[in-house]
């Protein structure tokens, strides 16, 4: 079967960022990740996709020799000018021209074995909290799966901890085989050990030689008061562990806030809009809201107050992250007209309607509004 196109496997244009590669492979890789699909063989075989692809993409130059060759530029033991370059070990595309040229040039760069164990890979967890967690900061208590450092062999992967690992007797130690392939004296990844120069000898029972066994970790991580909504916080080395002692991944933790039924925020600043009725706009009052802060807050409403309007309540806003200073809070008032009136709600309102009529003088805008309606009539007969 013919192999996926790489931008295709991770859904992105070929001229996506390489911010966009990572959130659309951030995105799939989650959602197909083996952790969540225990036992699911089509899951796993997209997420190692996944990492191919991304494995290529993220890199410049191997982005661009990809752009440039396809999949052609990775295949191994294929046929052709690029046959048997292998990237996976964690060569560039420095060491494909070593390969290529090294030997006509006298040596160049000679990738060793050391360095080649595999660190281990990121971990990203979401987390959603209250608007008033954000607010105060809070602990969360996250459950990571996550591949830790086998118990029994400590990392190892052998049950002989004295003598884990011999050197490969494959390729002495240097993770590659050379092999004549026409005119090139090519090199590929050392079959008999996967590239890592050694071979576990006696391989841990437990974790079959990888050093690495899967978990569940509960960790604590600390929000920090005045959070905002997408806040990523990095927690390093809290990631996968590594394979044979590699260093472990980071934990990234993505932190998304839920919507409270009351306020609304905008950066430093909290939004709260409270419905005044009709007759509580036009004589004033007195009102009682909330702060975020669990205190709460009088707010003077004056006579003459219209939907709209806007009281600010200096710092019972937001805290600010790392800082003292706190936001404001503005009061946004919404007057509602009254409905399902009483009989003597009704004849109490007529009667303000028929004392509103004689009361020209120091009315609001709808006078002018009619007024100006009345002349458009009148000067539209003349
Ligand atoms: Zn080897
Ligand atoms: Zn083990």
């Amino acid at each position: 079967m013919a192999k996926q196109d790489f931008y295709a496997t991770l859904g992105v244009a070929r001229e996506a960022s390489a911010e966009d590669l990572k959130k659309a492979y951030r995105k799939l890789a989650m959602q197909h990740h083996p952790d969540r699909n225990p036992g699911n063989k089509q899951a796993e075989a997209k997420f190692k996709e996944l990492n191919e692809a991304y494995d290529i993409l993220k890199d410049d130059q191997k982005r661009a020799a990809y752009d440039r060759y396809g999949h052609a530029a990775f295949e191994q033991g294929g046929a052709g000018f690029n046959a048997g370059f292998d990237f996976s070990a964690g060569g560039g595309l420095g060491d494909i021209f070593d390969q290529m040229f090294g030997d006509f040039m006298g040596g160049g760069r000679r990738g060793g074995a050391a360095g080649r164990t595999r660190a281990g890979n990121d971990v990203r967890q979401a987390v959603e909290i209250e608007l008033t967690e954000a607010f105060a900061g809070t602990k969360a208590n996250l459950r990571v799966p996550t591949r830790v450092v086998c118990d029994a062999c400590s990392g190892t992967g052998s049950e002989d901890k004295a003598r884990a690992a011999d050197t490969c007797a494959t390729c002495k130690g240097a993770g590659k085989v050379r092999a004549q392939q026409g005119f090139f004296l090519i090199e590929r990844t050392c079959p008999a050990c996967g590239g890592q120069g050694r071979v576990i000898r006696n391989p841990c029972k437990v974790c079959q030689g990888a050093g690495t066994a899967q978990r569940e970790r509960t960790l604590q991580v600390t929000i920090p008061p005045g959070v905002e909504d997408g806040t990523r916080i990095r927690l390093s080395g809290e990631g996968e562990a590594g394979g044979q002692g590699a260093p472990p991944g980071d934990l990234y933790v993505h932190v998304a806030i839920k919507q409270h039924p009351i306020f609304q925020r905008d950066g430093s600043n909290i939004f709260m809009r409270v419905p005044l009725r009709m007759t509580q706009a036009a004589l004033g009052f007195d009102v009682e809201v909330p702060a975020i802060d669990g205190t709460k807050a009088k707010v003077k409403i004056p006579p003459g107050t219209q939907t709209g309007d806007q009281f600010r309540l200096r710092s019972k806003g937001f805290s600010v992250l790392r800082s003292a200073v706190r936001g404001d809070m503005y009061i946004q008032v919404a007057v509602e007209t009254p409905q399902n009136l009483t009989r003597r709600q009704r004849e109490l309102l007529e009667e303000f309607e028929a004392e509103a009529e004689g009361h020209a003088k120091g009315s609001p805008e709808s006078e002018g509004f009619f007024h100006k309606v009345k002349e458009f009539f009148e000067g539209g007969r003349g």
